[in-house]
């Protein structure tokens, strides 16, 4: 489906699927649970699933003739520390939009994980004092307009790479992936689960796997605690994602399974119970997750297969999307373990 499209690698090449053999078998043994591995997708600062989207936007930043690759996101976003990266490793600059998302009070929170290396690979980072808000911010647009007045030319990367016309294109791509992984497996996965906050690596999965009839098993741990935005904003991109692939059908609200149960208390701030499964999935299978994102998926994962969600017998998909070297902000908190 991505053929006529430009792609810039940035990843080491097709993710492994892992199996979870302990974590299956700690669960009761009736749904077999493997891991995608786009947390260890690219020798990029960690990679994650905004590089695997940039490969699709890289060359039209290129094309444009920019010189400073311009993004937005929390104080400890994965996407702003992606970003850093690439701008490094194609020779571009980069400004960023760091804002107030996480009402957390680590003393360090601010200084170590992704910021800390943002800001080694030379990134010019700018704290500023908003609230979460996955849309586009005025904050964005000013430091758009500086880059400009001080003779720069931008290219504006928007939150999560995901509102921007290229942002959904990876993860159609990483459907693609899958099925031909699912070939070599000589099986088929039932579900896929992933975690959604601004929605193009969802809506690329929505996309992706519509194209064998498989959209709504695509299932979407909201993090964000803001449902009907994200939900709207999945939708829209998903829809805009299609016609430009030329999937050859339209995207309906059927499509969508959103699962708002696990983003308590906030965006970026882990409930016990997200705790809890950091630290049964980091004890079974030594993979670790991250208290804003992959915590909160992997928990909603831990549930569904628990309450029963998943048939007897499913092979469960979960997309591991990186997110790791936030947990550093939250040192107080995982003092003990
Ligand atoms: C950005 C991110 C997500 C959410 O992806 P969206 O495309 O923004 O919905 C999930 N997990 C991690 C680790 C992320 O960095």
């Amino acid at each position: 489906m991505l053929e006529k499209f430009d792609r810039y690698p940035l990843m080491f090449g097709p993710t492994p699927i892992e199996r979870l053999s302990r974590l299956s078998a700690n669960l009761g043994g009736n749904v077999e649970l493997f891991a995608k591995r786009e947390d260890c997708n690219s020798g990029l600062a960690f990679g994650g699933n905004k590089i695997r989207k940039l490969e699709y936007i890289i060359p039209d930043a290129i094309a444009s003739g920019a010189d400073t690759l311009v993004s937005i996101g929390g104080v400890q976003s994965n996407h702003t520390r992606q970003v850093a990266a690439v701008a490094a490793k194609i020779g571009m600059k980069c400004r960023l939009v760091q804002e107030s998302w996480v009402p957390f009070p680590d003393a360090v929170y601010d200084r170590v994980g992704n910021i800390l290396m943002s800001r080694v690979m030379g990134a010019e980072v700018e704290l500023v004092d908003q609230g979460f808000d996955i849309g586009i911010r005025e904050s964005w647009e000013n430091a758009l307009e500086d880059v400009k007045a001080k003779g720069g030319k931008p290219y504006p990367i928007p939150a999560g790479a995901s509102v921007h016309k290229l942002g959904g294109l990876g993860y159609v791509g990483f459907a693609e992936e899958v099925r031909a992984q699912e070939a070599e497996l000589g099986f088929k996965f039932d579900y896929v689960v992933v975690c959604t906050v601004t929605g193009s690596t969802h809506a690329g999965m929505l996309v992706g796997f519509a194209k064998d009839g498989r959209a709504d098993k695509v299932v979407g741990i909201d993090a964000s605690g803001t449902l009907e935005q994200t939900r709207a904003q999945v939708m829209d991109i998903a829809r805009k994602t299609a016609d430009l692939v030329g999937l050859g059908r339209d995207i309906g609200d059927d499509d969508l399974t959103l699962i708002a149960d696990y983003a308590y208390p906030a965006y970026g701030v882990p409930s016990d119970e997200t705790n809890a499964a950091i630290r049964l999935c980091a004890r079974m299978e030594g993979m670790m997750t991250d208290p804003v994102y992959e915590g909160k998926s992997m928990q909603g994962l831990i549930d569904l297969v628990r309450k029963g969600y998943f048939p007897a017998g499913s092979k469960v998909l979960y997309a591991h999307l990186g997110g790791v070297p936030a947990i550093n902000g939250y040192s107080y908190l995982y003092r003990n373990g």
